[in-house]
């Protein structure tokens, strides 16, 4: 089974062709003319800041709301909306949302065993057992689900998407209410999932953080528009949007004046480089150090010349500055943008 689904990567499972969708004729919400492609056994992660439409995103393509334009073709085949079948939501797909929508006081075995149909009993039981070891929530499988922590629940909520033999999975900020711990462990345990099964990932999330781990794809959302997409490192290093570059990598942005103080001349455009891009202790520019922030095997500078203010990031055991250290300093690497 597992082989089966390995060849056929790179098939695309899903297709979005020119999607809008408008909450209201006054203002601007919702999504504007969205495209792109998924490939079958990918991990997509749809990034953007609060309110940039990323929800409004995944429920249409699940087919949670009715477009004002375009179709989203699942296998090829055009995803309905809600108008036009009894119950909303495509077969193939399964969403988790914040809220999990569990039924809390049924035990969690029943919760995910609830999603098979009972001719054949033996084999509900062994697709439960199994879902379950895959989320590591077995030792859970007798309790309610108003007992278990939200991350625990959020497991429960996966493992029943996927029991069904879902082929794609939803995901609605699936880090956002587990701790940081648990969420390195969730995220390698999406990614092994994803592996194992072959199951295609999407997921939403306004922290880059969770996307550029995961994703075979990032999508990147600004006010209801696709603003780039592709592969997470080649858009950290040539992002072509001041958005894209301050999202991923809390970038420095100089204007052009700035950069020019800087000896810099970017053509009257910005500058745009990331705290790691910032060199000290060499080069012919002098920063005093204002604030040093400590986090752990990492420090982040706050820098100050001529009122041009950045922020540089050093190994700790690098590092040594104090505030007030006047440093040497010189930006290694810096893109020029529009
Ligand atoms: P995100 O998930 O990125 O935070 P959403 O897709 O939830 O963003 O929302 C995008 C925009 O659409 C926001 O401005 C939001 O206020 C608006 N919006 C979302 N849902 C509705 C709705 N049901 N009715 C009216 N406006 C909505
Ligand atoms: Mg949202």
């Amino acid at each position: 089974m597992l082989k089966a689904y390995l060849c056929v990567v790179n098939t695309t499972i899903l297709s979005v062709k020119n999607i809008s969708k408008q909450y209201s004729t006054e203002q601007l919400s919702g999504i504007s003319n969205v495209s792109f492609d998924i490939n079958e056994g990918d991990i997509v992660a749809i990034i953007g800041e609060s309110g940039s439409g990323k929800s409004t995103l995944l429920k249409s393509l699940y087919g949670l709301l009715t477009l004002d334009q375009g179709e989203v073709l699942f296998n090829g085949r055009r995803v309905l909306g809600p108008d036009e079948q009894l119950i909303p939501g495509h077969k193939g797909m399964k969403m988790v949302t914040q809220d999990f929508s569990l039924n809390i006081y049924a035990k969690v075995y029943d919760n995910i065993a609830s999603m098979l149909s009972n001719t054949d009993v033996k084999s509900k039981h062994d697709k439960t057992v199994e879902m379950m070891k895959h989320l590591h929530i077995e030792h859970l499988r007798d309790k309610r689900i108003t007992e278990l922590s939200g991350g625990e629940q959020q497991r429960v909520a996966i493992a029943k998407a996927l029991v069904s033999d879902t082929r794609m999975l939803l995901l609605d900020e699936p880090f956002s209410q587990v701790d940081a711990l648990l969420k390195n462990q969730l995220r390698a345990d999406l990614k092994r999932i994803a592996s194992e099964t072959g199951v295609t990932v999407v997921l939403v999330s306004h922290d880059p953080a969770d996307g550029l781990f995961l994703a075979d794809k990032l999508l990147l959302v600004k006010e209801g528009r696709l603003l780039q997409q592709g592969n997470p490192r080649e858009l950290y290093q040539n992002p072509e949007h001041i958005y894209t570059a301050k999202l991923l990598g809390n970038a420095n942005v100089l204007s052009a004046a700035e950069a020019l103080t800087l000896g810099i001349d970017s053509g009257g455009k910005q500058l745009v480089f990331y705290p790691e891009w910032v060199e000290l202790g060499t080069g012919s520019l002098t920063f005093e150090v204002k604030d040093v922030y400590y986090k752990g095997f990492y420090e982040e500078l706050q820098l100050e010349a001529t009122g041009i203010r950045l922020r540089s990031i050093q190994l700790s055991k690098d590092s040594g500055y104090k505030k007030n250290d006047q440093v040497l300093l010189n930006i290694g690497r810096f893109i020029i943008i529009d």
